[in-house]
């Protein structure tokens, strides 16, 4: 008998009037299952909170109560033997790309490498291309990916591009995981200008953990990039400027991290957002903070409904 999922709700941002149709988007780290029971050291989650067999159906219970059309997921090293067949059969289509060298790798019994994986629904979206990019810091080749999908909106005709990506952890890498978004930012230049039809690019959402509190260099360069990309959850401030207090929370043997290290980034001039699900409170976390029998990831999950904002030319 667990304790239930904590209750959030969606918050409609401030002065957003309902445009129609909405994409709800998830982002969520989900914590590697070999990570985790093999690696993290959360001194204060109890191995049976970590199971599998009952843990994958506490992440699918998220995903289910929220039912995105697109799905960001870091970590995940059960791809093929659960979220692929499952999802699938759900009606998301999906594209999986593993670390070259997954930490998990060095975990006994590892069910294989994790990485970044997308789905999204089949129905909604056609997929019209997917590049799998190995992130690189100052020329060289890192441990880091990204996926970057180019899709059409079969309800709206929009296209747009969608990247999910999962930077270097660890305080002392803040250089390295700048320029690793620098890189990604470059890519996603590139591939905006492929797909262009319109001179600003197509609209892009990033999603990602980023390992990096809003005060990081990397950060500021997603904010002041010429993508003209925003960060969805600061419009849950009261300023709408500020990010949230929290996305990622646990206790380890060196100590407590409460930080906000998760994002999702969108095109200001592309979308709107129309609605944010809202942060589970200190109270609902629980002492022993994140995982938890109630919660599945030290991760929390972040959903907002984005719109298309309507381009001049089309409103007639
Ligand atoms: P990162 O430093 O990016 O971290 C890897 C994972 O560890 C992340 O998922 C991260 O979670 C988690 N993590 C962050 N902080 C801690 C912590 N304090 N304690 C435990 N886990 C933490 O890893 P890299 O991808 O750069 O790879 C580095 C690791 O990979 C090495 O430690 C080594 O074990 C392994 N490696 C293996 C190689 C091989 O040949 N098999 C080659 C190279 C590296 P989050 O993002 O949620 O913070
Ligand atoms: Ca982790």
């Amino acid at each position: 008998n667990r304790p239930p999922r904590p209750h959030r709700d969606f918050i409609r941002t401030r002065g957003s009037t309902p445009h129609n149709p909405q994409i709800r988007v998830m982002q969520w780290n989900i914590l590697a299952q070999a990570l985790g029971e093999g690696k993290d050291g959360f001194v204060r989650c109890p191995m049976e909170a970590l199971n599998w067999a009952e843990r994958k159906y506490l992440i699918l219970e998220e995903i289910l109560t929220y039912r995105p059309d697109i799905l960001c997921l870091q970590e995940v090293d059960h791809y093929y033997d659960t979220f692929q067949p499952v999802l699938s059969r759900l009606g998301y289509q999906s594209t999986f790309c593993p670390k070259p060298c997954s930490p998990c790798l060095d975990v006994r019994d590892n069910n294989g490498p994790d990485g970044c994986a997308l789905f999204f629904s089949r129905q909604r979206f056609q997929l019209l291309c997917t590049d799998h990019l190995r992130l690189s810091a100052m020329m060289l080749k890192t441990n880091q990916v990204a996926i970057v999908a180019t899709l059409l909106d079969r309800v709206t005709g929009r296209t747009f591009c969608v990247a999910v990506t999962h930077l270097k952890a660890r305080s002392g890498w803040e250089a390295f995981r700048s320029a690793q978004g620098s890189h990604l930012l470059q890519q996603l230049r590139t591939i905006s200008s492929q797909q262009g039809v319109q001179p600003e690019g197509v609209p892009m959402v990033v999603c990602g953990d980023f390992n990096a509190e809003p005060c990081e260099e990397v950060y500021r360069r997603f904010l002041a990039s010429p993508l003209g990309l925003d960060s969805a959850y600061r419009r849950l401030s009261t300023d709408g400027n500020t990010e949230p207090p929290y996305t990622s929370w646990k206790i380890r043997p060196s100590g407590e991290s409460c930080a906000t290290l998760d994002y999702i980034w969108y095109s200001r001039g592309g979308f709107s957002v129309d609605a944010v699900l809202s942060m589970p409170s200190e109270e609902q976390i629980g002492p022993d903070r994140l995982p938890s029998y109630h919660y599945p990831s030290d991760h929390l999950s972040l959903v907002c409904d984005l719109s298309f904002i309507q381009e001049p030319h089309r409103l007639m």
